[in-house]
């Protein structure tokens, strides 16, 4: 058993940064911007209605878009490479690499034995935001998303048919012309696009508040690689009372994207090629 002079001492030793960051590549921001105004161009836009989900196709070298548009809305997002759905957005890395909460600069990556970028944050009109007093934050890669088995659970036994996991079932499901149970397999973990969220800092639980988002407001990512998303806007709304149910206020949330002109110039950019890990395990 500690005593109290040595449980002190333990818990004042200062934290270690797991992952220093440092040492990942910088994106670089200037050429993306660049890109962006330059070498694409709006090639197609996707309204996600409220309490259901979409999937989109965003080429390399593309942008995409997020903008809640009718009222305050939040989005659960997925990733996969266009060409290997086992390539898909990993958010337990992103989150050990980038912390809770990502915005402008930050990377999408995914997940083994591919661990690359998969997309990058370039444009976010939420980073006013901040952390708050409660350690809040928006854009988090800690909430998994909500599926009807923690709320069956959490419900007595209730079957809810509209979380973000079903929706994107559904929406993967049609999309890639596959039954349910193949959607279901490949949807994962999100990055939770303006929803506002932290730990409670005396119980440590996963909390959420009202998203900050209006109307108008946006998250924009390049596309590092090429990509099909998925989004789902979230049967919470806002987040400010509850989810996994009908109560809340939806709107819907607008996709839009852009693609690289037929002679854009991307010449000294380096796209991001699957990790170099020799998979041998020591074996
Ligand atoms: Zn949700």
């Amino acid at each position: 058993m500690m005593d109290e002079t040595e449980r002190k001492a333990h818990q004042n030793m200062p934290p270690v940064i797991c992952y220093p960051v440092h040492m990942l590549p910088a994106p670089d921001l200037m050429s993306l911007s660049r890109f962006r105004t330059e070498n694409v161009e709006k090639s197609g836009e996707i309204l996600v209605p409220p309490r259901d989900a979409r999937c989109f196709e965003v080429p390399q070298g593309g942008f995409f878009r997020i903008t809640s548009i009718d009222g305050p809305q939040v989005g659960d997002l997925n990733l996969w490479h266009k060409d290997n759905r086992q390539e898909k957005f990993y958010s337990g890395k992103t989150r050990a690499l980038h912390g809770t909460h990502l915005s402008i600069g930050n990377q999408m990556w995914s997940s083994f034995p591919y661990l690359r970028p998969m997309a990058t944050i370039v444009a976010d009109t939420l980073s006013w935001y901040g952390i708050d007093p409660h350690g809040g934050s928006v854009h988090d890669v800690i909430g998994t998303r909500c599926d009807p088995y923690t709320h069956h659970v959490l419900s007595d036994g209730q079957h809810y048919h509209h979380c973000c996991h079903s929706n994107l079932t559904r929406a993967v499901s049609a999309y890639f012309d596959i039954s349910p149970a193949t959607a279901e397999d490949i949807v994962h973990d999100v990055l939770n696009v303006f929803m506002c969220t932290g730990f409670t800092r005396d119980t440590a639980q996963y909390f959420m508040k009202a998203s900050p988002v209006r109307p108008g407001d946006y998250l924009e990512l390049y596309a590092e690689i090429d990509l099909i998303g998925g989004l789902s806007a979230c049967p919470g709304g806002d987040c400010s009372s509850e989810h996994s149910s009908d109560v809340a206020q939806c709107y819907p949330l607008l996709v839009e994207v852009f693609s690289p002109k037929e002679f854009a110039d991307y010449s000294e950019w380096r796209n991001p090629c699957p990790n170099g890990y020799d998979q041998s395990h020591g074996l």
